[in-house]
């Protein structure tokens, strides 16, 4: 372990920190000088710091991100004009460069360098933690590469913040982005999500845009059931937060009844444990598609069509998408 005695809020060597830690007085040291004494101007250490920016209310900043993105050579962000906001609210100068999914091949390359002179680069993305579901990752793996110092900033995240009050477990819990935008991807993608089932009940993670959660909701509920505790985690931090909590089929009918669905959302659902569902629910999961109509057929008398119909609709699918799907296990099959 390298001591960084210019970190902020790090004010201390590594090895009189851990003594303090080790005595009575646990708090005050946990907290660092930086709260209780004026803030000084020590430049930081060279290293590539990962800053997290608030995910909606500024007043989630930290004080070391401050301190970091003032004390800063450079900014990387992944939109400049938009991290501007935020600098001019807590009058920071320092100048600012692009690093988007589009450029951040060509930037890892030309802020590696600098890091190995020595300079002190701070990441941010648009909000929220970099890196997760936003640029980062590929700079990070390169200055590991690289030898340079890698300092994680923590502070605000959608995903852990959603999670802690949604009031399902945060024991097991498995964080998993977007879901494929296209209707067929994320199907398929759901499916192979419960057939990964584990032997204990996890909570699962998704980021999702307001004009696709109602596609993504029907999609949970066609594979796991209405009966698929989730929760709805909307402008968290803002001014409209607000918590869905229910039943899969609660949350969608709520939902249904708005006129419109805005704002940043990120969506939990308790993945029930593989043995927590009926044999017989087990079993009509597993059968085929191709099965389950030619059952339906011959139970109803009807034909293939009307039997995809009457199919797509307890699936909540529709007709297309479910054919779509029948196509891909058929030459599976083959
Ligand atoms: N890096 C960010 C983080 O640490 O949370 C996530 C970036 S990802 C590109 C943006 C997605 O995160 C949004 O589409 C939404 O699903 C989720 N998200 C961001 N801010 C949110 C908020 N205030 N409330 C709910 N979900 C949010």
């Amino acid at each position: 372990m390298t001591d960084r005695p210019n970190m902020p809020g790090a004010l201390k060597p590594a090895a009189s920190l851990s003594r303090e830690l080790d005595s009575e007085n646990r708090e005050s040291a946990s907290l660092g000088p930086s709260l209780k004494e004026p803030r000084t101007a020590a430049p930081l250490a060279p290293g590539l710091y990962l800053v997290a920016t608030p995910i909606g209310n500024l007043g989630d900043i930290t004080l070391r991100a401050l301190d970091v993105l003032r004390g800063a050579d450079r900014i990387a962000c992944e939109d400049t004009r938009h991290t501007q906001k935020l600098l001019n609210h807590f009058q920071i100068a320092t100048p600012t460069l692009s690093c988007h999914e589009h450029n951040e091949h060509q930037r890892t390359e030309e802020l590696i360098s600098a890091l190995k002179s020595g300079g002190r680069i701070a990441l941010v993305s648009d909000a929220g933690t970099p890196g997760i579901s936003d640029p980062g990752g590929r700079m990070v793996k390169a200055a590991i590469a690289a030898g340079v110092p890698v300092i994680p900033i923590p502070g605000a995240n959608a995903a852990l913040s959603a999670l802690v009050a949604s009031g399902l477990s945060a024991a097991a819990f498995q964080f998993l982005g977007f879901l494929p935008e296209k209707a067929g991807a994320r199907r398929t993608r759901l499916e192979a999500l419960v057939r990964e089932q584990l032997e204990e009940p996890r909570t699962l993670i998704f980021y999702e845009a307001p004009h696709r959660i109602e596609e993504a909701l029907a999609d949970l509920e066609a594979v796991w059931g209405p009966e698929l505790r989730v929760v709805l985690a909307r402008e968290l931090t803002k001014l409209h937060e607000e918590f869905l909590r229910g039943t899969v089929a609660e949350v969608r009918h709520e939902l249904a009844g708005r006129e419109r669905i805005r704002g940043e959302i990120t969506l939990l659902i308790e993945a029930p444990a593989r043995s927590a569902q009926p044999p017989e629910e087990q079993a009509r999961k597993r059968e085929a598609l191709s099965a389950r109509l030619a059952r339906l057929q011959s139970e109803s008398g009807i034909d293939e069509k009307e039997a995809l119909k009457r199919l797509a609709r307890e699936l909540g699918k529709s007709k297309s998408e479910l054919y779509r799907e029948l196509q891909r296990e058929r030459a599976q099959r083959r």
